[in-house]
């Protein structure tokens, strides 16, 4: 998940590149396997046995599909089919490309259907790290209390754990009400098309969605930065942030260094540049992050945030002045700004530049979009600085977290991950979730596999990507009950 590309804009997206970086730390005082003897007959043993099929399916998505061997996505579909009788024989199967939209049909249409999503695609190997694995990455192999390969924790592990539920739940006898949608998309590591083009099936259908559930967030923090330390924050990801590179341009045809009368292009971009990071858009104390305050309220013990939280209007300004001195929290109240690249400076310290680019990376808050970030900027810099965009998407509309999809997957959580407190919050990463905020107010991102060392840090995109079968047997729990409780009849109707 750690990269997305987007209609229109060129190559890919590096969003979140420091998406584990925190995980791990704190996960010792964390009870991650509380409640495991829920669902005694849940036949872990065979969703081992089917994760590990599927890992064996080498669906590497390249962004030149050219050279992605979709025969391995047909494999993986026949061995969807043959894994789950009761979905197949219950649910419509349609697919888009390579994409399966798979439909368990509910019998109450007044319910809004849920969406369960995962992505089948997986990124290769990087070269010259095969002999690295401890397990070859294709191998699905079964060895130390781990499932190990490619995919293991992103994002296969997720896809076979929703349909485990689902089969599991019909088996028990359990009969939707809510209709169970499940979209695995094809390229959510290279292009992201299948996600859009599901979205778009269900919208054309007229279909709304009561929430949507997708890869995401899930990395647990101490919650010191929050003036609860102690404390262990996990977020569920519920918007993410925007994307722009903004090239700025200044033109000039150099000449000797002697001569500089009206200053040198040089010159002009590097006060643009200072103008621009020294006068960033305002931040701003989002719903999201209130939310957040309004449930970690309990557990902040230091003043002087004790007093602020208890009044986030009255108190916003100092909130934010102290957020952006945080370096966990300044990127959720703020646009980030980040200069990365500068192109075209003199050869030689005589003669003048001619024409110069550089290259602004931003991040943007959900308050802010491409277009006012770009007219605030235009106001501080020198007018003959031109600017464009190379690649520019505004941040995702945050979930609406008074929910039933939030609030359900809150407290399913706290039911199996004992210690945490599990706050809204910004998705570090880009996934395909966000192509579904056109069918839902409500879409979250959080992958409930929780492990218990730094095997995720290691393992998402990495070498020796595994999943522990505690972790799995876990995540299917926690996706099992909220199904079960948002979704079956005899949940609904008790
Ligand atoms: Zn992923």
């Amino acid at each position: 998940m750690l990269y997305a590309a987007h209609p229109g804009l060129s190559g890919l997206l590096p969003l979140c590149d420091d998406f584990f970086s925190e995980f791990g730390e704190n996960m010792s005082n964390a009870d991650l396997f509380i409640n495991e003897t829920d669902y005694p007959d849940l036949p872990v043993a065979d969703a081992v046995e089917h994760l590990r099929q599927a890992l064996r399916c080498k669906t590497v998505s390249y962004t030149d599909t050219a050279k992605t061997d979709y025969s391995e996505f047909d494999r993986l579909h026949d061995v969807l089919k043959r894994a789950y009788p009761r979905i197949v024989s219950a649910a419509t199967w349609e697919t888009t490309g390579y994409s399966l939209l798979i439909t368990l049909p509910g019998s109450d249409e007044g319910l809004k259907p849920a969406v369960f999503m995962a992505h089948q695609d997986v990124v290769p190997v990087k070269p010259g790290t095969f002999q690295n694995w401890r397990h070859e990455p294709f191998n699905g192999d079964l060895a130390e209390g781990y499932i190990w390969g490619r995919g293991a924790m992103d994002i296969k592990q997720m896809l076979i754990a929703h349909l485990e539920a689902a089969e599991y739940l019909l088996s028990r006898g359990k009969t939707p009400a809510r209709s169970i949608i499940f979209a695995f998309a094809e390229d959510e590591e290279t292009l992201s098309c299948g996600a859009r083009r599901i979205s778009d099936i269900l919208k054309n259908r007229g279909i709304e969605a009561e929430y949507v559930l997708d890869e995401g967030a899930g990395e647990v923090t101490d919650a010191a930065d929050y003036g609860a330390p102690g404390a262990l924050v996990c977020p569920i990801g519920i918007y993410e942030k925007g994307y722009g590179d903004l090239r700025i341009g200044v033109r000039s045809r150099g000449g000797h260094s002697s001569d500089p009368f009206g200053g040198t292009s040089l010159g002009t971009l590097a006060r643009a540049i200072a103008a621009i990071v020294e006068n960033p858009p305002p931040p701003k104390l989002n719903a999201a992050l209130k939310d957040a305050l309004k449930l970690l309220t309990p557990y902040i013990s230091e003043e002087p945030l004790r007093t602020w939280v208890n009044d986030t209007d009255l108190y916003e300004n100092e909130l934010l002045d102290y957020f952006m001195t945080k370096r966990s929290l300044y990127h959720q109240v703020s646009t980030t700004i980040a200069p990365t690249v500068i192109n075209g400076g003199s050869p030689a310290a005589n003669v003048l530049p001619q024409d110069m680019y550089a290259v602004i990376n931003l991040r943007f808050a959900p308050q802010d979009t491409p277009e006012s970030v770009l007219a605030h900027i235009k106001k501080l810099i020198p007018p003959e600085c031109e600017l464009n965009w190379d690649q520019q998407i505004g941040a995702s509309r945050p979930s609406e977290t008074d929910s039933l999809g939030f609030k359900t997957l809150r407290m399913v959580l706290e039911h199996y991950f004992d210690r945490l407190i599990f706050i809204p919050a910004q998705n570090k990463g880009a996934t395909d979730c966000r192509s579904y905020e056109q069918i839902s107010r409500c879409c979250l991102r959080f992958g409930p596999f929780l492990e218990e060392e730094e095997i995720s840090a290691e393992g998402v995109h990495g070498t020796n990507e595994r999943i522990s079968v505690r972790a799995f047997a876990q995540g299917i729990r926690v996706i099992t009950e909220l199904m079960e409780t948002t979704c079956m009849e005899e949940s609904l109707h008790a």
